[in-house]
C-alpha cells in the first residue's frame, strides 16, 4: 500500500464515526469505513474511499483487511462496549500503528487505555470542556484534552498582567505544567523565558495536568 496520502480506517459508523470519516475524506485522505451494519456502510460509500461490512472484533478480519498497514485506525463503537474493547485489543495485537478509540465514560476509557489504545476520546466531555472554556472565560482561547490526564490550552494575556512576566502568572507555575510557546502577533516564541515581560494580547500555549489546569483557569 504505497501512497503519499495518509491512510485511515474508521470502525463504527454511528454519528461520530461517520463525521470523522467524512472530514478525513473531505481533507483528501484515503479512508476505509467499516461497520457491521449494511445500511451504515451504504451511507458511507457516498464519501469514503472504500466502505465495507466487517466485524473488527475478529482477528481474521483485521488480518485480512491489513489494518496494520494504515497510518491510523479509529474505533467509534459506543453502544456495544464489549465490541469496542475487543476491537481495540485485536487491533493492538495485530500491531496497528496508532489506534484512537471513542469512550462513553471514564470506566470505558480506563479499560481502553489498559488494552493499549493510543488515545481515548470522549467527544461529549471534550466538547463540553471546550465550550465551557469559551463561555466562562474569554482568556482561555482553547482547551484540548490530550489523553493520559493532560491538556493543551491557549490563554490570552489580559491587561492586568501587562508589564509582568510568566513567573507572575500562577497557571505557569503549576506542577508538571510546561509553557510550550508564546504567540505575539505573527511571532511564535518557543519555550519563552519566565522573565520575559508580557504584552496585552500575548497568547501562552501550555501543556499540563488537565484537572489542575482547568481548575486554575476556573473552568471547573
Ligand atoms: P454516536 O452515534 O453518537 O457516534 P455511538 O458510538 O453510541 O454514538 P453506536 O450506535 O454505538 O453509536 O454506533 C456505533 C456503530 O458501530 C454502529 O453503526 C454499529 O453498527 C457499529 N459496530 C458495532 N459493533 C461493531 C463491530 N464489531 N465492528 C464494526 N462496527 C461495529
Amino acid at each position: 500500500m504505497k501512497s503519499a496520502k495518509k491512510q485511515f480506517a474508521v470502525i463504527g459508523l454511528g454519528r461520530f464515526g461517520r463525521s470523522v470519516c467524512q472530514e478525513l475524506a473531505e481533507a483528501g485522505s484515503q479512508v476505509l469505513a467499516i461497520d457491521i451494519n449494511e445500511e451504515h456502510v451504504k451511507g458511507a460509500m457516498e464519501f469514503a474511499s472504500e466502505a465495507i461490512v466487517a466485524d473488527c472484533t475478529h482477528e481474521d478480519t483485521v488480518a485480512e483487511l491489513k489494518l496494520e498497514e494504515y497510518d491510523m485506525v479509529m474505533v467509534s463503537i459506543g453502544s456495544d462496549i464489549n465490541a469496542s474493547i475487543l476491537a481495540t485489543l485485536v487491533l493492538k495485537e495485530a500491531h496497528c500503528k496508532t489506534v484512537w478509540v471513542k469512550a462513553n465514560d471514564k470506566f470505558h476509557a480506563k479499560i481502553l487505555q489498559k488494552v493499549g489504545a493510543d488515545r481515548v476520546i470522549m467527544p461529549e466531555k471534550e466538547m463540553g470542556v471546550r465550550i465551557a472554556s469559551q463561555m466562562l472565560d474569554k482568556r482561555v482561547k482553547d482547551f484540548h484534552l490530550l489523553g493520559s490526564g493532560l491538556a493543551l490550552t491557549e490563554v490570552v494575556i489580559s491587561s492586568s498582567l501587562l508589564g509582568k512576566s510568566l513567573k507572575d502568572f500562577a497557571v505557569c507555575k503549576l506542577e508538571d505544567t510546561k509553557v510550550i510557546a508564546l504567540k505575539r502577533g505573527p511571532e511564535v516564541i518557543t519555550q519563552p523565558s519566565f522573565d520575559k515581560p508580557l504584552e496585552t494580547g500575548d497568547v501562552i500555549i501550555l501543556v499540563g495536568p488537565h484537572i489542575e489546569l482547568a481548575q486554575k483557569l476556573r473552568l471547573l
